[in-house]
């Protein structure tokens, strides 16, 4: 099994392990959270990070913590614009909440606001987790401005790939709309599941 330590060791890491490595938590005002048994719909946030590069996140619950992209266009709702979707560390579900502004000179300083929030649903066999691990996952998201099938995919294999994010078509998809620049506010409340 020579050559594949590093690996091991990565996996035998708490999920959160780079979260937490990344973060001071008596300075940013994010959660520190911890891992959540999965328990009704799963949640998905999108997060407009006013970051040095502006972005957007994209985190679905997967496994007990949000599995996580960043997005440098973001989201699109027309079926022909596909969008790079860089991974990112898992974040708490805890995160899916969080709001605010992160201080200069910390990691991913700047504004942050909930672009968009709901639950999602995993519309292809198998669990979201293998769907993750195989690097395809089939959605159906219901937020506010996100709504519908997604397909959300690395064309190339590698943990570090960048991924793809596109809308599939359905009655949600909508070729006009540049939903990003339209609708550019924050959601008013997160979209609350039950027994959180
Ligand atoms: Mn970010």
């Amino acid at each position: 099994m020579r050559g594949t330590g590093r690996d091991t060791m990565h996996h035998a890491l708490h999920p959160l392990a780079a979260y937490w490595s990344k973060r001071d938590f008596r300075r940013t005002p994010e959660p520190k959270g911890r891992l959540r048994r999965a328990s009704g719909m799963p949640r998905f946030v999108v997060q407009l990070h006013e970051a040095h590069r502006r972005h957007w996140d994209l985190r679905l619950e997967i496994g007990g913590v949000l599995k996580s992209w960043s997005l440098p266009v973001g989201p699109s709702v027309n079926p022909r614009e596909r969008r790079v979707a860089i991974p990112a560390e898992d974040h708490p579900v805890q995160y899916a909440s969080f709001q605010g502004t992160i201080p200069p000179g910390l990691h991913g300083a700047g504004r942050m606001l909930l672009w968009d929030a709901g639950t999602w649903e995993h519309l292809a066999e198998g669990s979201p987790a293998e769907g993750h691990a195989r690097g395809r996952l089939d959605l159906r998201l219901s937020g506010s401005k996100l709504r519908g099938a997604f397909a959300l995919f690395r064309p190339q294999p590698g943990e570090r790939s960048p991924w793809v994010l596109v809308k599939l078509e359905d009655e949600e998809a909508d070729a006009e709309t540049d939903v990003v620049a339209l609708r550019p506010q924050a959601v008013r409340r997160v979209a609350r599941r039950q027994n959180a």
